[in-house]
């Protein structure tokens, strides 16, 4: 008679009948990480992505306050029109562009879900997606989800990680349909020159692509020494009708827990969008909306003292990293910086798993945001000071160690 367990048995057979397509899906490379920090506990983590501030308060109060009044009903597939009309006005104010708050703009759970429906509305089977690597973890994933093909362009540390049009054009092909943009990007922190981004205009549009620029990062940005605003694709010559603009409050409003994004397009591709959307969310939550509009509102001082205070923070990590020896270029945006960790002889993984067990600091493995990632390490600097300091000393005795 068989010993195995019957039920590992209908557990494998369940397993066997699942979707193809998720299965050929690789597990988030941060995932496997983070099941070793928190098995460890009482790490100092330089690991998750996310503001280590509370969401502003003026925003929670008025989700309380709404609450209190009973605000807890559906509201309306693309969003309440107050929240559409704030954000088209802060688009055109921050970005340069112009969209129409009735029509153009959707409402999403968080810059996650603008993503997948801009994919998905997008995307015909074997369509190629070309983004630059190293990247944010879900942009293949979302990509072969909605059947396209992912097709990763390399940066490089001594371009600070921004991306040259010229590989652009090599990688473009007969089937490409979008081009994915995310600067400041990351997890790289890099920030892209006006003249290649320009040049990265022309070929799309010359091609006839689409393109959709993730900006979730762009009030983020350090060393803005002339007062230039950020600059997003969307406000090129050209762009507007063939641009997906996509932004959230998750990083600069300290709001991620709340899940807010939406999504800025020409009519007919938020209509698409919409499609998806009133089917798979039918809105977002009314709760995070109303905070939304407070952020809109009011939240650009509390905005402005979080960007001083995590370039405070970039600086002194920097100024760590020198002293290590560690070569880092320096980011010009998000909270993340990205330093070469080759010197060390490990790979990004073993140095990531060796650094927990002996320093008790948890940093992201470069591999774990695409194949040009070996090498280096991500380290989220939105930490408090004095346990950024800690982990610095930590990395400080580890690289020692090992040169
Ligand atoms: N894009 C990028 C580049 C990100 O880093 C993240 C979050 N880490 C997202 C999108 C998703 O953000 P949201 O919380 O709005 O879903």
């Amino acid at each position: 008679m068989s010993e195995s367990d019957p039920s590992s048995e209908s557990e494998n057979c369940v397993s066997d009948r699942i979707s193809q397509i998720v299965r050929d899906i690789p597990r988030s490379g941060i995932r496997d990480f983070f099941e070793l920090v928190q098995a460890k506990g009482d790490v100092i983590s330089l690991g998750v992505g996310e503001p280590d501030f509370s969401t502003p308060w003026h925003i929670r109060e008025a989700i309380i306050r709404s609450l209190e009044r009973g605000q807890t009903s559906y509201t309306s597939n693309l969003g309440m029109p107050k929240l559409r009309e704030l954000i088209a006005e802060y688009v055109e104010s921050f970005f340069g562009v112009k969209y129409d708050a009735k029509e153009e703009v959707i409402i999403t759970v968080g810059v996650s879900e603008a993503l997948d429906l801009a994919f998905r509305a997008l995307l015909d089977p074997g369509d190629e997606v070309i983004y630059h690597e190293p990247c944010y973890v879900s942009y293949s994933p979302t990509i072969v989800m909605a059947h396209g093909r992912p097709v990763p362009v390399a940066t490089r540390p001594e371009d600070g990680f921004s991306l040259r049009a010229s590989d652009v054009a090599s990688a473009i092909s007969e089937k490409t349909k979008v081009v994915v943009l995310n600067f400041p990007t990351n997890p790289t922190g890099a920030v892209q020159p006006l003249a290649e981004l320009e040049a990265i205009a022309r070929l799309i549009v010359k091609h006839d692509l689409f393109c959709i620029t993730d900006e979730i990062y762009s009030e983020l940005r350090y060393d803005i020494q002339t007062g230039d605003p950020h600059v997003s694709i969307a406000s090129l010559p050209g762009m507007r009708e063939r641009t997906i603009l996509l932004h959230g409050f998750s990083k600069a409003y300290a709001m991620t827990g709340l899940r807010l994004g939406y999504a800025c397009a020409p009519h007919a591709i938020v209509e698409a969008m919409m499609r998806i959307h009133q089917y798979s969310m039918l809105c977002a939550p009314i709760t995070s909306q109303v905070g939304a509009i407070e952020a809109l509102e009011n939240g650009a001082g509390p905005v402005e003292e979080m960007r001083k205070s995590y370039e405070v923070r970039r600086n002194l990590f920097l100024q760590g990293m020198k002293e290590i020896g560690l070569p880092c270029f320096t980011p010009g945006g998000a909270f993340y910086a990205f330093p070469d960790i080759r010197k060390t002889g490990l790979s990004s993984a073993e140095f990531c798993v060796q650094l927990l067990e002996e320093e008790n600091i948890a940093v992201v493995p470069g591999s774990a945001f695409g194949a040009t990632g070996e090498g280096f390490v991500r380290c989220c600097y939105a930490t408090a000071p004095d346990l950024l300091e800690k982990a610095l000393d930590g990395i400080r005795r580890f690289v020692a160690s090992r040169s």
